[in-house]
Protein backbone atom coordinates (compact mmCIF):
# COMPACT_ATOMS: atom_id res chain seq x y z
CA UNK A 1 0.00 0.00 0.00
CA UNK A 2 1.76 3.62 -0.88
CA UNK A 3 2.16 6.04 1.46
CA UNK A 4 3.22 9.30 1.79
CA UNK A 5 7.00 8.86 3.42
CA UNK A 6 7.61 10.59 6.24
CA UNK A 7 9.95 13.75 6.13
CA UNK A 8 13.32 12.74 6.31
CA UNK A 9 14.84 14.24 10.12
CA UNK A 10 16.68 17.22 8.01
CA UNK A 11 13.37 18.82 6.59
CA UNK A 12 13.09 22.39 7.79
CA UNK A 13 11.88 23.17 11.03
CA UNK A 14 10.65 26.84 10.27
CA UNK A 15 6.94 27.28 11.27
CA UNK A 16 4.35 26.06 8.62
CA UNK A 17 1.28 27.92 8.07
CA UNK A 18 -1.75 26.65 6.65
CA UNK A 19 -5.64 27.63 6.75
CA UNK A 20 -6.70 24.40 8.20
CA UNK A 21 -4.98 22.23 10.35
CA UNK A 22 -6.81 18.53 10.26
CA UNK A 23 -5.06 16.51 13.23
CA UNK A 24 -5.37 12.32 12.11
CA UNK A 25 -5.56 10.90 9.21
CA UNK A 26 -8.52 8.11 10.08
CA UNK A 27 -11.97 8.10 7.99
CA UNK A 28 -13.07 11.27 9.80
CA UNK A 29 -9.65 13.46 8.76
CA UNK A 30 -9.75 12.18 5.65
CA UNK A 31 -13.12 12.58 4.58
CA UNK A 32 -12.68 16.52 5.86
CA UNK A 33 -9.95 16.99 3.97
CA UNK A 34 -12.38 15.73 0.69
CA UNK A 35 -15.07 18.05 1.80
CA UNK A 36 -12.46 21.22 2.59
CA UNK A 37 -10.87 20.32 -0.85
CA UNK A 38 -14.00 20.63 -2.51
CA UNK A 39 -16.19 23.09 -0.84
CA UNK A 40 -13.04 25.51 0.50
CA UNK A 41 -10.76 24.97 -2.79
CA UNK A 42 -9.10 28.30 -1.96
CA UNK A 43 -8.48 27.07 1.92
CA UNK A 44 -4.80 25.62 2.25
CA UNK A 45 -4.88 22.71 4.58
CA UNK A 46 -2.40 19.40 6.15
CA UNK A 47 -3.50 17.01 7.83
CA UNK A 48 -1.07 15.56 10.84
CA UNK A 49 -0.76 11.90 11.14
CA UNK A 50 1.24 10.21 13.97
CA UNK A 51 1.12 6.95 12.61
CA UNK A 52 3.14 6.05 9.37
CA UNK A 53 0.38 5.83 7.28
CA UNK A 54 -4.02 6.79 7.01
CA UNK A 55 -6.56 4.96 8.21
CA UNK A 56 -6.44 5.47 12.00
CA UNK A 57 -8.65 2.30 13.94
CA UNK A 58 -8.11 -0.21 10.86
CA UNK A 59 -4.28 0.43 10.91
CA UNK A 60 -3.87 0.41 14.92
CA UNK A 61 -5.98 -2.76 14.95
CA UNK A 62 -4.88 -6.03 13.09
CA UNK A 63 -5.95 -8.85 15.44
CA UNK A 64 -7.66 -11.98 13.02
CA UNK A 65 -11.02 -11.13 11.54
CA UNK A 66 -10.45 -7.29 12.02
CA UNK A 67 -13.59 -5.84 10.38
CA UNK A 68 -16.43 -2.86 10.73
CA UNK A 69 -19.49 -4.19 12.55
CA UNK A 70 -21.50 -1.64 10.65
CA UNK A 71 -22.30 -1.67 6.68
CA UNK A 72 -20.22 0.38 4.51
CA UNK A 73 -22.58 1.89 2.67
CA UNK A 74 -23.46 4.01 5.62
CA UNK A 75 -19.52 4.05 7.20
CA UNK A 76 -18.07 4.64 3.46
CA UNK A 77 -18.38 8.58 2.59
CA UNK A 78 -21.04 9.88 0.94
CA UNK A 79 -19.36 10.77 -2.26
CA UNK A 80 -17.22 7.97 -2.71
CA UNK A 81 -19.47 4.57 -3.91
CA UNK A 82 -18.87 1.39 -1.74
CA UNK A 83 -18.90 -1.50 -3.95
CA UNK A 84 -17.94 -4.27 -1.98
CA UNK A 85 -19.64 -6.18 0.89
CA UNK A 86 -21.11 -4.73 4.00
CA UNK A 87 -19.42 -5.61 6.86
CA UNK A 88 -15.93 -5.33 5.35
CA UNK A 89 -11.89 -6.05 6.70
CA UNK A 90 -9.71 -3.74 7.53
CA UNK A 91 -7.39 -4.01 4.56
CA UNK A 92 -10.94 -3.37 2.44
CA UNK A 93 -11.81 -0.42 4.42
CA UNK A 94 -7.97 0.75 3.38
CA UNK A 95 -7.92 0.15 0.10
CA UNK A 96 -11.28 2.51 -0.10
CA UNK A 97 -9.53 4.98 1.38
CA UNK A 98 -6.43 4.58 0.14
CA UNK A 99 -8.07 5.40 -3.82
CA UNK A 100 -10.23 8.30 -2.10
CA UNK A 101 -6.27 9.57 -1.45
CA UNK A 102 -5.16 9.04 -4.42
CA UNK A 103 -8.05 9.92 -6.28
CA UNK A 104 -8.15 13.35 -4.75
CA UNK A 105 -4.68 13.92 -4.66
CA UNK A 106 -4.22 14.01 -0.49
CA UNK A 107 -0.78 12.50 -0.37
CA UNK A 108 0.86 15.55 -0.74
CA UNK A 109 -1.12 16.67 2.28
CA UNK A 110 -0.10 14.42 4.60
CA UNK A 111 2.06 14.50 7.02
CA UNK A 112 2.48 10.93 8.67
CA UNK A 113 4.69 10.22 11.39
CA UNK A 114 3.66 13.60 12.92
CA UNK A 115 2.54 13.51 16.61
CA UNK A 116 0.64 16.65 17.64
CA UNK A 117 2.03 17.31 21.56
CA UNK A 118 0.64 21.68 22.40
CA UNK A 119 -1.85 23.75 20.16
CA UNK A 120 -2.13 27.30 21.80
CA UNK A 121 -4.12 29.41 20.69
CA UNK A 122 -3.81 33.41 20.79
CA UNK A 123 -6.58 35.65 20.47
CA UNK A 124 -4.18 38.80 19.42
CA UNK A 125 -3.35 36.96 16.41
CA UNK A 126 -6.47 34.57 15.82
CA UNK A 127 -3.59 31.51 15.10
CA UNK A 128 -2.77 28.32 16.04
CA UNK A 129 0.13 27.27 17.00
CA UNK A 130 0.78 23.63 16.99
CA UNK A 131 3.79 21.77 18.56
CA UNK A 132 4.83 18.65 16.50
CA UNK A 133 7.25 15.57 17.61
CA UNK A 134 8.56 13.89 14.86
CA UNK A 135 9.02 10.21 14.52
CA UNK A 136 12.73 9.38 13.96
CA UNK A 137 13.72 13.36 14.80
CA UNK A 138 14.62 14.60 17.89
CA UNK A 139 13.67 18.08 15.94
CA UNK A 140 10.27 19.49 16.85
CA UNK A 141 8.03 21.10 14.62
CA UNK A 142 6.02 23.94 14.48
CA UNK A 143 2.79 24.42 12.67
CA UNK A 144 0.41 27.43 13.01
CA UNK A 145 -2.96 27.55 11.34
CA UNK A 146 -6.66 29.80 11.70
CA UNK A 147 -8.48 26.58 12.13
CA UNK A 148 -8.52 23.27 13.58
CA UNK A 149 -10.07 20.04 12.63
CA UNK A 150 -9.42 17.34 14.80
CA UNK A 151 -10.12 14.26 13.45
CA UNK A 152 -7.88 12.04 16.04
CA UNK A 153 -10.82 10.13 17.36
CA UNK A 154 -12.11 9.28 20.74
CA UNK A 155 -9.60 6.73 22.18
CA UNK A 156 -6.23 6.07 22.80
CA UNK A 157 -4.58 4.48 20.20
CA UNK A 158 -1.35 3.41 21.84
CA UNK A 159 -2.86 0.94 24.03
CA UNK A 160 -6.09 -0.65 25.13
CA UNK A 161 -8.23 -0.81 28.26
CA UNK A 162 -7.19 -3.64 30.31
CA UNK A 163 -9.17 -4.28 34.00
CA UNK A 164 -7.05 -4.81 36.88
CA UNK A 165 -7.59 -8.75 37.99
CA UNK A 166 -5.72 -10.39 40.81
CA UNK A 167 -3.23 -12.53 39.95
CA UNK A 168 -2.80 -11.45 36.30
CA UNK A 169 1.17 -12.27 36.83
CA UNK A 170 0.65 -15.91 37.92
CA UNK A 171 -0.77 -17.14 34.69
CA UNK A 172 1.53 -18.68 32.56
CA UNK A 173 0.83 -17.62 28.64
CA UNK A 174 0.65 -15.09 26.65
CA UNK A 175 -1.90 -12.02 27.70
CA UNK A 176 -2.90 -10.08 24.77
CA UNK A 177 -4.61 -7.02 24.04
CA UNK A 178 -6.22 -7.15 20.35
CA UNK A 179 -5.30 -3.46 20.02
CA UNK A 180 -1.50 -4.72 20.11
CA UNK A 181 -2.15 -7.86 18.57
CA UNK A 182 1.64 -9.60 18.10
CA UNK A 183 2.16 -10.49 14.87
CA UNK A 184 3.87 -13.59 15.44
CA UNK A 185 1.34 -15.22 18.06
CA UNK A 186 0.61 -18.41 17.55
CA UNK A 187 -2.10 -19.71 18.36
CA UNK A 188 -2.40 -22.93 16.25
CA UNK A 189 -3.48 -25.87 18.55
CA UNK A 190 -3.83 -23.92 21.40
CA UNK A 191 -6.60 -23.28 23.68
CA UNK A 192 -7.61 -19.58 23.94
CA UNK A 193 -9.85 -17.60 26.51
CA UNK A 194 -11.35 -14.68 25.57
CA UNK A 195 -12.47 -12.15 28.02
CA UNK A 196 -15.64 -9.80 26.78
CA UNK A 197 -18.09 -10.07 24.60
CA UNK A 198 -18.21 -6.87 22.71
CA UNK A 199 -17.94 -6.70 18.59
CA UNK A 200 -14.35 -7.52 18.82
CA UNK A 201 -14.67 -10.81 21.05
CA UNK A 202 -17.08 -12.03 18.49
CA UNK A 203 -15.15 -10.94 15.60
CA UNK A 204 -12.05 -12.58 17.32
CA UNK A 205 -13.92 -16.02 18.43
CA UNK A 206 -14.92 -17.21 14.68
CA UNK A 207 -12.12 -15.93 13.16
CA UNK A 208 -9.53 -17.80 15.52
CA UNK A 209 -11.91 -20.67 16.24
CA UNK A 210 -10.84 -23.08 13.27
CA UNK A 211 -7.04 -22.55 13.78
CA UNK A 212 -7.05 -22.97 17.94
CA UNK A 213 -8.05 -26.06 19.99
CA UNK A 214 -10.82 -24.46 21.82
CA UNK A 215 -11.56 -21.04 22.51
CA UNK A 216 -13.66 -19.49 24.58
CA UNK A 217 -15.88 -16.59 25.29
CA UNK A 218 -15.84 -15.58 28.77
CA UNK A 219 -18.12 -12.76 29.46
CA UNK A 220 -19.66 -10.96 32.81
CA UNK A 221 -22.81 -9.99 30.81
CA UNK A 222 -24.44 -10.81 27.49
CA UNK A 223 -24.27 -8.59 24.47
CA UNK A 224 -26.82 -7.83 21.73
CA UNK A 225 -25.93 -8.98 18.32
CA UNK A 226 -27.91 -9.12 14.75
CA UNK A 227 -27.10 -11.69 12.76
CA UNK A 228 -27.18 -12.04 9.16
CA UNK A 229 -26.21 -12.54 5.51
CA UNK A 230 -23.47 -10.48 4.43
CA UNK A 231 -24.55 -9.23 1.69
CA UNK A 232 -27.54 -6.71 -0.11
CA UNK A 233 -30.11 -7.70 -1.63
CA UNK A 234 -31.59 -4.36 -2.72
CA UNK A 235 -27.49 -3.63 -3.93
CA UNK A 236 -27.63 -6.78 -5.45
CA UNK A 237 -30.44 -6.24 -7.37
CA UNK A 238 -29.92 -2.45 -8.58
CA UNK A 239 -26.13 -3.88 -9.39
CA UNK A 240 -28.11 -6.36 -11.73
CA UNK A 241 -30.25 -3.97 -13.41
CA UNK A 242 -26.51 -2.16 -13.93
CA UNK A 243 -27.84 0.90 -12.34
CA UNK A 244 -24.82 3.31 -11.67
CA UNK A 245 -22.64 2.75 -8.78
CA UNK A 246 -23.13 6.01 -7.45
CA UNK A 247 -26.94 5.66 -7.54
CA UNK A 248 -26.56 2.40 -5.81
CA UNK A 249 -24.42 4.11 -3.45
CA UNK A 250 -27.00 6.54 -2.84
CA UNK A 251 -30.14 4.13 -2.51
CA UNK A 252 -28.82 1.31 -0.44
CA UNK A 253 -27.61 4.12 1.88
CA UNK A 254 -31.06 5.67 1.89
CA UNK A 255 -32.67 1.88 2.58
CA UNK A 256 -30.19 1.18 5.52
CA UNK A 257 -30.66 4.50 7.42
CA UNK A 258 -34.95 3.61 7.13
CA UNK A 259 -34.12 0.43 7.94
CA UNK A 260 -32.21 1.57 10.88
CA UNK A 261 -34.33 4.32 12.08
CA UNK A 262 -37.17 1.77 12.39
CA UNK A 263 -34.96 -0.14 14.62
CA UNK A 264 -33.81 2.39 16.66
CA UNK A 265 -37.78 3.98 17.04
CA UNK A 266 -38.71 0.71 18.29
CA UNK A 267 -35.51 0.61 20.73
CA UNK A 268 -37.16 3.37 22.59
CA UNK A 269 -40.88 2.50 22.08
CA UNK A 270 -41.15 -1.48 22.48
CA UNK A 271 -37.58 -2.24 23.66
CA UNK A 272 -39.03 -5.41 25.08
CA UNK A 273 -40.41 -6.45 21.45
CA UNK A 274 -36.99 -5.82 19.71
CA UNK A 275 -34.96 -7.85 22.80
CA UNK A 276 -37.26 -10.77 21.99
CA UNK A 277 -36.48 -10.52 18.49
CA UNK A 278 -32.80 -10.17 18.87
CA UNK A 279 -32.64 -12.94 21.49
CA UNK A 280 -34.91 -15.52 18.84
CA UNK A 281 -31.96 -14.47 16.27
CA UNK A 282 -29.62 -16.59 18.69
CA UNK A 283 -31.75 -19.15 19.42
CA UNK A 284 -32.29 -19.74 16.00
CA UNK A 285 -28.72 -20.57 15.28
CA UNK A 286 -28.07 -22.25 18.61
CA UNK A 287 -30.46 -24.60 19.23
CA UNK A 288 -33.08 -24.95 21.94
CA UNK A 289 -31.75 -26.88 24.47
CA UNK A 290 -28.75 -24.14 24.40
CA UNK A 291 -29.11 -21.53 27.64
CA UNK A 292 -29.83 -18.28 25.26
CA UNK A 293 -31.30 -16.89 28.74
CA UNK A 294 -28.00 -16.95 30.90
CA UNK A 295 -25.23 -16.27 27.59
CA UNK A 296 -27.41 -13.99 25.02
CA UNK A 297 -30.26 -12.32 27.09
CA UNK A 298 -28.47 -8.55 27.56
CA UNK A 299 -29.70 -6.75 30.68
CA UNK A 300 -29.34 -2.97 29.01
CA UNK A 301 -31.87 -1.92 26.38
CA UNK A 302 -31.13 -2.46 22.59
CA UNK A 303 -29.32 0.32 20.92
CA UNK A 304 -27.98 1.34 24.36
CA UNK A 305 -24.55 -0.03 23.28
CA UNK A 306 -23.53 -0.57 19.50
CA UNK A 307 -25.68 -3.56 18.02
CA UNK A 308 -23.05 -5.24 16.67
CA UNK A 309 -23.34 -7.09 13.00
CA UNK A 310 -22.46 -10.55 12.86
CA UNK A 311 -21.82 -11.56 9.21
CA UNK A 312 -23.65 -15.09 8.81
CA UNK A 313 -24.20 -15.33 12.28
CA UNK A 314 -20.17 -17.23 12.51
CA UNK A 315 -20.29 -16.61 16.62
CA UNK A 316 -23.32 -17.99 16.53
CA UNK A 317 -22.16 -20.90 14.13
CA UNK A 318 -18.73 -21.05 16.10
CA UNK A 319 -20.26 -21.90 19.74
CA UNK A 320 -23.15 -24.56 17.90
CA UNK A 321 -20.51 -26.04 16.07
CA UNK A 322 -18.64 -27.27 19.59
CA UNK A 323 -15.09 -25.51 18.47
CA UNK A 324 -15.91 -21.84 20.69
CA UNK A 325 -18.02 -22.09 23.94
CA UNK A 326 -19.32 -18.91 25.81
CA UNK A 327 -19.13 -18.39 29.47
CA UNK A 328 -20.86 -15.64 31.90
CA UNK A 329 -19.03 -15.14 35.29
CA UNK A 330 -17.08 -13.59 36.74
CA UNK A 331 -13.13 -13.36 37.53
CA UNK A 332 -12.06 -14.61 40.76
CA UNK A 333 -8.31 -14.59 40.19
CA UNK A 334 -5.78 -15.03 37.50
CA UNK A 335 -4.52 -18.55 37.81
CA UNK A 336 -0.67 -20.27 36.45
CA UNK A 337 -3.44 -22.07 34.54
CA UNK A 338 -6.42 -20.29 33.31
CA UNK A 339 -8.87 -18.06 35.46
CA UNK A 340 -10.90 -19.25 38.40
CA UNK A 341 -14.24 -17.80 38.13
CA UNK A 342 -16.92 -16.47 41.49
CA UNK A 343 -18.50 -19.45 40.45
CA UNK A 344 -15.68 -21.89 41.84
CA UNK A 345 -15.48 -22.87 38.02
CA UNK A 346 -11.78 -22.64 36.44
CA UNK A 347 -10.84 -22.47 32.99
CA UNK A 348 -7.61 -23.25 31.68
CA UNK A 349 -5.80 -21.71 29.01
CA UNK A 350 -2.88 -21.76 27.00
CA UNK A 351 -3.73 -17.73 25.42
CA UNK A 352 -5.66 -15.11 27.28
CA UNK A 353 -7.37 -12.17 25.26
CA UNK A 354 -8.21 -9.57 26.67
CA UNK A 355 -10.99 -7.84 24.51
CA UNK A 356 -12.16 -5.56 27.37
CA UNK A 357 -11.84 -2.47 24.69
CA UNK A 358 -10.07 1.06 24.81
CA UNK A 359 -9.65 3.86 26.61
CA UNK A 360 -11.41 7.04 25.84
CA UNK A 361 -9.04 9.94 24.81
CA UNK A 362 -10.02 13.62 24.74
CA UNK A 363 -8.71 15.15 21.88
CA UNK A 364 -5.60 13.11 21.19
CA UNK A 365 -4.36 13.51 24.70
CA UNK A 366 -3.19 17.24 22.95
CA UNK A 367 -2.37 20.14 25.89
CA UNK A 368 -4.29 22.95 24.50
CA UNK A 369 -3.52 26.36 26.22
CA UNK A 370 -5.97 29.43 25.02
CA UNK A 371 -3.96 32.47 25.65
CA UNK A 372 -1.37 31.21 27.85
CA UNK A 373 -4.04 29.37 29.96
CA UNK A 374 -4.11 25.24 30.05
CA UNK A 375 -7.33 24.46 28.37
CA UNK A 376 -9.66 22.08 31.13
CA UNK A 377 -12.40 20.78 28.18
CA UNK A 378 -14.61 19.03 31.38
CA UNK A 379 -15.27 22.57 31.83
CA UNK A 380 -16.29 23.45 28.51
CA UNK A 381 -19.90 22.94 26.80
CA UNK A 382 -20.55 21.54 23.55
CA UNK A 383 -21.98 23.41 20.61
CA UNK A 384 -23.99 20.78 18.55
CA UNK A 385 -21.02 18.62 19.78
CA UNK A 386 -18.83 20.21 16.86
CA UNK A 387 -17.74 23.45 19.02
CA UNK A 388 -16.68 24.04 22.04
CA UNK A 389 -17.23 26.88 24.38
CA UNK A 390 -14.70 29.48 24.74
CA UNK A 391 -12.51 27.26 21.95
CA UNK A 392 -11.88 29.69 19.61
CA UNK A 393 -11.47 28.00 15.94
CA UNK A 394 -11.61 24.45 16.19
CA UNK A 395 -13.94 21.54 15.87
CA UNK A 396 -13.86 17.83 16.70
CA UNK A 397 -15.21 15.05 14.74
CA UNK A 398 -17.28 12.53 17.39
CA UNK A 399 -19.26 10.62 15.40
CA UNK A 400 -22.17 8.40 15.84
CA UNK A 401 -21.92 5.36 18.10
CA UNK A 402 -25.13 3.93 17.09
CA UNK A 403 -25.37 4.99 13.08
CA UNK A 404 -21.69 4.71 11.46
CA UNK A 405 -19.84 6.97 12.45
CA UNK A 406 -18.73 8.42 9.01
CA UNK A 407 -22.65 9.77 8.58
CA UNK A 408 -21.38 12.66 11.32
CA UNK A 409 -18.03 13.09 9.79
CA UNK A 410 -19.63 14.54 6.69
CA UNK A 411 -22.53 16.24 8.42
CA UNK A 412 -19.45 18.09 10.14
CA UNK A 413 -17.46 18.30 7.14
CA UNK A 414 -19.81 20.23 5.56
CA UNK A 415 -20.63 23.13 8.76
CA UNK A 416 -16.79 23.47 8.88
CA UNK A 417 -16.88 24.55 5.24
CA UNK A 418 -19.83 26.58 6.00
CA UNK A 419 -18.59 28.17 8.84
CA UNK A 420 -15.03 28.92 7.19
CA UNK A 421 -17.60 30.60 4.36
CA UNK A 422 -19.30 32.87 6.66
CA UNK A 423 -16.75 34.57 8.43
CA UNK A 424 -14.54 34.85 5.07
CA UNK A 425 -18.07 36.51 4.21
CA UNK A 426 -18.56 38.28 6.84
CA UNK A 427 -14.61 39.08 6.76
CA UNK A 428 -13.42 37.53 10.47
CA UNK A 429 -10.80 35.85 11.97
CA UNK A 430 -12.04 33.62 14.66
CA UNK A 431 -15.37 32.53 16.35
CA UNK A 432 -16.00 31.60 19.95
CA UNK A 433 -19.03 29.38 21.10
CA UNK A 434 -20.27 31.47 24.11
CA UNK A 435 -22.94 30.82 26.72
CA UNK A 436 -24.96 33.55 28.29
CA UNK A 437 -24.96 33.63 31.76
CA UNK A 438 -28.34 32.66 31.78
CA UNK A 439 -27.05 28.80 29.90
CA UNK A 440 -24.34 29.26 32.42
CA UNK A 441 -26.43 28.75 35.62
CA UNK A 442 -28.63 26.17 34.18
CA UNK A 443 -27.71 22.24 35.52
CA UNK A 444 -25.13 21.13 32.92
CA UNK A 445 -25.61 17.49 31.49
CA UNK A 446 -23.14 14.82 30.83
CA UNK A 447 -21.49 15.04 27.04
CA UNK A 448 -23.49 11.72 26.25
CA UNK A 449 -26.42 10.93 28.47
CA UNK A 450 -26.07 7.49 30.44
CA UNK A 451 -29.63 6.49 29.52
CA UNK A 452 -28.92 7.43 25.84
CA UNK A 453 -25.90 5.23 25.18
CA UNK A 454 -23.71 3.34 28.04
CA UNK A 455 -20.55 1.18 27.04
CA UNK A 456 -18.29 0.80 29.47
CA UNK A 457 -15.62 3.53 28.07
CA UNK A 458 -17.60 6.34 28.16
CA UNK A 459 -18.87 5.20 31.72
CA UNK A 460 -14.92 4.77 32.64
CA UNK A 461 -14.59 8.56 31.25
CA UNK A 462 -17.29 10.84 31.02
CA UNK A 463 -15.68 12.89 33.35
CA UNK A 464 -13.27 14.23 31.72
CA UNK A 465 -15.55 15.25 28.58
CA UNK A 466 -17.02 18.49 27.87
CA UNK A 467 -20.67 19.24 28.90
CA UNK A 468 -24.11 19.40 27.17
CA UNK A 469 -26.20 22.33 28.54
CA UNK A 470 -30.11 22.31 28.93
CA UNK A 471 -30.96 23.63 25.14
CA UNK A 472 -29.76 24.15 21.74
CA UNK A 473 -27.09 24.94 20.63
CA UNK A 474 -25.33 23.45 23.47
CA UNK A 475 -26.38 19.89 23.19
CA UNK A 476 -25.09 16.41 21.27
CA UNK A 477 -28.40 14.11 20.94
CA UNK A 478 -26.25 12.09 18.79
CA UNK A 479 -28.92 11.07 16.62
CA UNK A 480 -28.47 11.13 12.85
CA UNK A 481 -31.94 11.33 12.03
CA UNK A 482 -32.22 14.62 14.37
CA UNK A 483 -28.93 16.05 12.95
CA UNK A 484 -29.38 15.66 9.60
CA UNK A 485 -32.07 18.48 8.98
CA UNK A 486 -30.40 20.28 11.85
CA UNK A 487 -26.76 20.72 11.50
CA UNK A 488 -26.76 21.75 7.70
CA UNK A 489 -29.73 24.60 9.06
CA UNK A 490 -27.64 25.68 12.45
CA UNK A 491 -28.20 29.05 12.59
CA UNK A 492 -24.86 30.98 12.30
CA UNK A 493 -25.84 34.01 13.38
CA UNK A 494 -27.68 32.78 16.62
CA UNK A 495 -25.50 35.02 19.20
CA UNK A 496 -23.82 32.01 20.68
CA UNK A 497 -21.30 32.01 17.80
CA UNK A 498 -19.21 35.29 18.81
CA UNK A 499 -17.01 36.75 15.72
CA UNK A 500 -14.09 38.71 16.00
CA UNK A 501 -11.27 39.88 14.47
CA UNK A 502 -7.53 39.34 15.12
CA UNK A 503 -5.97 42.46 16.68
CA UNK A 504 -2.06 41.84 15.81
CA UNK A 505 -0.17 41.40 12.06
CA UNK A 506 -0.08 37.39 11.20
CA UNK A 507 3.24 36.09 11.96
CA UNK A 508 2.98 33.86 8.93
CA UNK A 509 0.63 33.36 6.06
C1 LIG B 1 -12.09 -2.13 16.51
C2 LIG B 1 -13.04 -1.03 16.20
C3 LIG B 1 -14.06 -1.23 15.27
C4 LIG B 1 -14.94 -0.19 14.97
N1 LIG B 1 -15.92 -0.43 14.06
C5 LIG B 1 -16.77 0.56 13.75
C6 LIG B 1 -17.80 0.35 12.79
O1 LIG B 1 -17.96 -0.72 12.23
N2 LIG B 1 -18.64 1.38 12.52
C7 LIG B 1 -18.51 2.58 13.13
O2 LIG B 1 -19.29 3.49 12.82
N3 LIG B 1 -17.54 2.81 14.04
C8 LIG B 1 -16.67 1.84 14.36
N4 LIG B 1 -15.70 2.07 15.28
C9 LIG B 1 -15.51 3.37 15.85
C10 LIG B 1 -14.36 4.01 15.01
O3 LIG B 1 -13.32 4.40 15.83
C11 LIG B 1 -14.84 5.09 14.13
O4 LIG B 1 -15.91 4.67 13.39
C12 LIG B 1 -13.85 5.66 13.12
O5 LIG B 1 -13.00 4.74 12.52
C13 LIG B 1 -13.12 6.74 13.78
O6 LIG B 1 -12.47 7.43 12.76
P1 LIG B 1 -11.65 8.71 13.08
O7 LIG B 1 -10.91 9.07 11.84
O8 LIG B 1 -12.51 9.76 13.67
O9 LIG B 1 -10.65 8.28 14.25
P2 LIG B 1 -9.55 7.14 14.28
O10 LIG B 1 -9.86 6.03 13.38
O11 LIG B 1 -9.35 6.86 15.73
O12 LIG B 1 -8.27 7.87 13.69
C14 LIG B 1 -7.68 8.96 14.35
C15 LIG B 1 -6.27 9.14 13.83
O13 LIG B 1 -5.73 10.28 14.50
C16 LIG B 1 -4.40 9.99 14.88
N5 LIG B 1 -4.07 10.79 16.06
C17 LIG B 1 -4.64 10.74 17.29
N6 LIG B 1 -4.05 11.62 18.12
C18 LIG B 1 -3.09 12.25 17.38
C19 LIG B 1 -2.13 13.25 17.69
N7 LIG B 1 -2.05 13.81 18.92
N8 LIG B 1 -1.27 13.66 16.70
C20 LIG B 1 -1.36 13.10 15.46
N9 LIG B 1 -2.24 12.14 15.11
C21 LIG B 1 -3.09 11.72 16.08
C22 LIG B 1 -4.41 8.51 15.19
O14 LIG B 1 -3.11 7.96 15.04
C23 LIG B 1 -5.37 7.97 14.14
O15 LIG B 1 -4.72 7.56 12.98
C24 LIG B 1 -14.81 1.05 15.61
C25 LIG B 1 -13.81 1.24 16.57
C26 LIG B 1 -12.93 0.22 16.87
C27 LIG B 1 -11.86 0.46 17.90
Amino acid sequence: MSQAAIKPASAPSAPQHVDVLIIGAGISGIGGACHLQQQCPEKSFLILENQTGFGGTWRTHKYPGIRSDSDLYTFGYRFKPWTGKPIATADAILEYMEEVIEERGLNDHIRYGHMVKSASWSSDEALWTVKVERQGSDDPLTFTCHFLWMCQGYYKHAKGYTPEWPGVDRFAGPIVHPQNWPEDLDYAGKRVLVIGSGATAATLVPAMAEKCSHITMLQRSPTFFAPGENRNELADMLRELEVPEEWIHEIVRRKILHDMKVVQQRSFEEPEKLRDELIAGARAYLGPDFDVETHFTPKYRPWQQRLAFIPDGDLYKGIASGKASVVTDEIETFTEQGVLLKSGEELAADIIVTATGFDLCVLGDIDFAIDGEALDFSKRYTWRGILYSGVPNMAWVFGYLRTSWTMRADLIGDFVCRLLKHMDVKGVDMVVPTLSAEELAEPARPFIEKDNFNPGYLDRSMHLMPKQGQRTPWVFPQDYYVEKDEIPAADLEDGTLVYGQRKLAQRAS
